[in-house]
């Protein structure tokens, strides 16, 4: 299902707030309201409770007077008994009426029935007492009638007490299930509520890590992606407004390599006929040259060389730079390949300069065939070749070993000379830098020719690093297949 974003990232905020308070709300009211529920009962169930055992005992002291009046009057004869029994009588109708309307209880119908039997036989007793006059027969009589009522007080006395205790377990149970309720509640509400904090922090971090990402890889000049967020519409709207810098970017790297390409082929063209002048003059084609003479043409000759080297630096690095940012597969031309051919092939072109420095070069290489740029590739055979070659003392040793390991194609370039500082072994792929050594030295150099190996060993998704060694050590480890997601 496709989860549509509401239009701000505020409000995605509060609906994220809203969503996970919700449950937590329903449980307090649902809480509140059991509570309430629970102080009603208790306060009915005290009600009761009170009311009853209150009543059994007035009821009891009650039963105890009238039958002293009535007795009194049954020996005696005196009629203001029979007025102070009245008077008590109405007072103990009246309670026992209230064990009548008694709300509804499952005691309720014993108390009831046990308040009627009451009443009746109370109401024998006042029968007799009104309409017959004291003798040993109504003594007797009233005897009987007491001993039933007391019997009827002593079971409302019971069913109080019961009622006590059955009001007291009832409440025990309702109070259980209450807090049974609570805990079942809190059960499902706090994994739920958790549950959607873990979803809406989902939501809300992953637009933002969204523009996140696409800012860094802005940031490393990485342009070939288009940016797309998908979030709220103001973040999106943020998104889209990185792309249209990501294009801008673009548009300019475009102009730059361009702007490039044309200074340096408006450079190069002077360029040459400059060191072609100089080579004129130093093969003595236009006339012999005194010996100052043809230093200075040699000179000329040497800084015109480098001024093209450096141009053709530049350029190639600049060109790589924009492939890598744009992620132009059409940067490389890749084909299949003998890497050991292309080696051959370097090797016969910097002949003349090992020559020129007694090196001695030892090749140990296995055929290995791969998917590659030849073109490239043979400039980064050439450059680390020609970096040994120009670092090693005259008389030195230069090694080329090509292997394999895994998948990959292993080339190593190995030199005698003063080796790389362990301080400057990741420096010297930066572009334009240059160990100290190599500056003191006067080692003519540019600094653009690891930058450039670096470049082109990554766009074929290999590896190149300075291994650890008396001389310089250069590894370089390519897939033998470039991987498809570029
Ligand atoms: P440069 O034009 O200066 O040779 P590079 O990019 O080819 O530029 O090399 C960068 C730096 O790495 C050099 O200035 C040098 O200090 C160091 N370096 C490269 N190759 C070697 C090597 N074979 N031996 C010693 N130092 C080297």
């Amino acid at each position: 299902m496709q989860l549509r974003y509401p239009r701000s990232f505020l409000a995605l905020l509060l609906i994220g707030f809203f969503i996970v308070a919700l449950p937590l709300i329903a449980g307090l009211v649902s809480n509140a309201l059991s509570i309430e529920r629970l102080s009603v009962q208790s306060q009915q169930a005290v009600y009761n409770a009170t009311l009853a055992t209150q009543n059994a005992r007035q009821l009891a002291a009650l039963s105890l007077a009238m039958e002293r009046s009535a007795r009194f009057y049954a020996v005696a004869g005196e009629r203001e008994m029979v007025e102070s029994y009245k008077k008590s009588r109405v007072t103990f109708q009246a309670l026992l009426a209230q064990f009548l309307a008694l709300p509804s209880t499952p005691l309720a119908p014993d108390l009831r029935a046990s308040a009627e039997a009451a009443q009746l036989t109370e109401n024998a007793v006042f029968t007799s007492l009104t309409t017959k006059s004291s003798s040993p027969q109504l003594a007797k009589q009233l005897e009987r009638d007491f001993a039933e009522l007391s019997m009827r007080m002593e079971s409302l006395t019971g069913l109080s007490n019961q009622l006590v205790e059955q009001e007291v377990g009832t409440l025990r149970a309702a109070a259980t299930k209450s807090k049974n309720q609570v805990l079942w509640q809190l059960l499902a509400i706090i994994p739920s509520a958790l549950l959607m904090i873990a979803g809406f922090t989902y939501l809300l971090a992953r637009p933002v890590r969204e523009l996140g990402i696409a800012i860094h890889r802005l940031g490393e000049g990485k342009l070939a992606r288009r940016i797309q967020v998908s979030g709220p519409h103001d973040i999106e709207q943020l998104g889209e407004q990185l792309d249209w810098l990501r294009q801008r970017l673009i548009t300019l790297e475009d102009q730059k390599t361009r702007f490039f390409q044309h200074v340096s082929h408006e450079l190069k063209t002077p360029l040459t006929a400059l060191r072609e002048g100089s080579e004129l003059l130093t093969d003595g084609v236009v006339g012999p040259l005194t010996s100052e003479q043809r230093e200075v043409a040699e000179i000329l000759r040497q800084n015109s060389l480098t001024l093209e080297k450096l141009i053709q630096d530049l350029l190639t690095y600049s060109q790589a730079q924009s492939a890598d940012r744009l992620n132009q597969k059409t940067a490389l031309d890749i084909q299949p390949l003998q890497l050991k051919d292309l080696i051959d092939e370097v090797v016969a072109t910097q002949k003349i300069a090992m020559v020129a420095k007694v090196i001695t070069l030892k090749l140990d290489c296995d055929k290995t065939t791969m998917q590659g740029d030849a073109a490239k590739l043979r400039v980064v055979i050439d450059n680390l070749l020609s970096n040994s070659i120009k670092y090693s003392p005259v008389g030195g040793t230069v090694a080329i070993r090509l292997g394999k390991h895994k998948d990959n194609a292993v080339l190593e370039v190995i030199d005698n000379g003063p080796g790389i500082a362990a301080e400057d072994r990741e420096k010297i792929f930066d572009p334009f830098y240059r160990s100290k050594t190599a500056v003191s030295s006067g080692t003519k150099g540019t600094g653009l020719g690891l930058a450039i190996v670096r470049d082109y060993v990554e766009m074929h998704r290999g590896t190149v690093s300075v291994i650890a060694a008396a001389g310089a050590r250069f590894r370089v480890i390519l897939p033998k297949q470039i991987p498809q997601n570029r």
